[in-house]
């Protein structure tokens, strides 16, 4: 549950524990592709005057791509969430707090997993760290073996560009 409602809070802390849907609307426009579900579990408590704070452990599967060969490469997301949900419009300066009316009478903890998994997922993976990557000119997976092309700057493939250029002319 990632709606808790305030009076569930006078008597301490609530655990709160939710699994969210790879096709949750919540994750829409992140620009990822999840695998499975996002799984959150925390506690939400009273941390003074108009002030809630929420510890939470987020898990998910992303789907990436390798940035150099584009296979797909399942990346593991483990995500720590620590977010102060306030009325006091003065400490929105803080990036890790969100806003809450004056006259709230629950917290929608579910902004801060829509923020936290962006943070947490990376933007750039490899499948292996040497990784070669595709050809940039006919487009072979270069880790299959070389692909036949001249290297860049040998002047054979010079002479073929120059003359392919003078052909389209
Ligand atoms: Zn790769
Ligand atoms: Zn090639």
């Amino acid at each position: 549950m990632l709606q808790v409602d305030l009076r569930e809070l006078s008597g301490g802390a609530a655990t709160t524990h939710a699994e969210l849907g790879a096709a949750d609307p919540l994750f829409e426009g992140l620009g990822l592709v999840l695998a499975g579900p996002v799984r959150v579990t925390g506690r939400l408590h009273a941390a003074g005057e108009g002030r809630f704070y929420w510890q939470a452990s987020l898990r998910a599967q992303v789907a990436g791509e390798c940035r150099r060969c584009l296979t797909p490469v399942p990346v593991a997301v483990v995500a720590d969430i620590r977010a102060l949900f306030t009325q006091d419009p003065d400490a929105l300066e803080d990036p890790d707090c969100y806003p809450l009316a004056r006259d709230a009478t629950q917290i929608d903890l579910r902004p801060a997993v829509r923020e936290e998994l962006l943070l947490a997922a990376p933007q750039w993976v490899v499948c292996r760290e040497d990784c070669r990557g595709l050809c940039p000119r006919c487009g072979k997976d270069l880790n299959a073996g070389p692909c036949g092309c001249p290297p860049a700057g040998d002047p054979r493939w010079q002479a073929l560009a120059a003359f392919k250029g003078k052909s389209r002319d």
